[in-house]
């Protein structure tokens, strides 16, 4: 656990949030600024930074973090009208909480994106 990081404090429930999901790997919560009727992020446990460095959740982490998040979808009802995974990495993409995390958007029509 990296000590300032703000979703270790919430994996590890030391800080408050709307948890959605989880388990012993991965959580989901309610982003605190929601650009959508759902908007959940996804996060491992483990603190690594970045999807850049997606290996260090080990053998197959990428796997389960994509099971993980279609089992989140799933349980958000939002599987059948359709959503979307972004992940923001480093400075371009305007990555500000740097700790691994997928947004899950849905809930309503999006916008078309680069
Ligand atoms: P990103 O790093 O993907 O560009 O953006 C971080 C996301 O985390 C933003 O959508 C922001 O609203 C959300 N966020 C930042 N701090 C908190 C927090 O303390 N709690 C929750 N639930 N979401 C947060
Ligand atoms: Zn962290």
């Amino acid at each position: 656990m990296s000590s300032d990081c703000i979703f270790c404090k919430i994996a590890a429930g030391e800080m408050p949030a709307d948890v959605v999901a989880s388990d012993d790997e991965f959580v989901a919560f309610k982003d605190a600024h929601p650009l959508a009727p759902v908007h959940v992020l996804v996060a491992p446990r483990r603190h690594i930074t970045s999807l850049d460095v997606i290996e260090l959740l080990g053998p197959d982490g990428a796997g389960r973090l994509l099971h993980f998040v279609a089992s989140v979808a799933r349980e958000l009802g939002v599987h059948e009208t359709g959503y979307r995974v972004v992940t923001n990495i480093g400075p371009d993409a305007g990555q500000e909480v740097f700790h691994l995390h997928l947004h899950v958007i849905g809930g309503r029509r999006l916008g078309e994106m680069a």
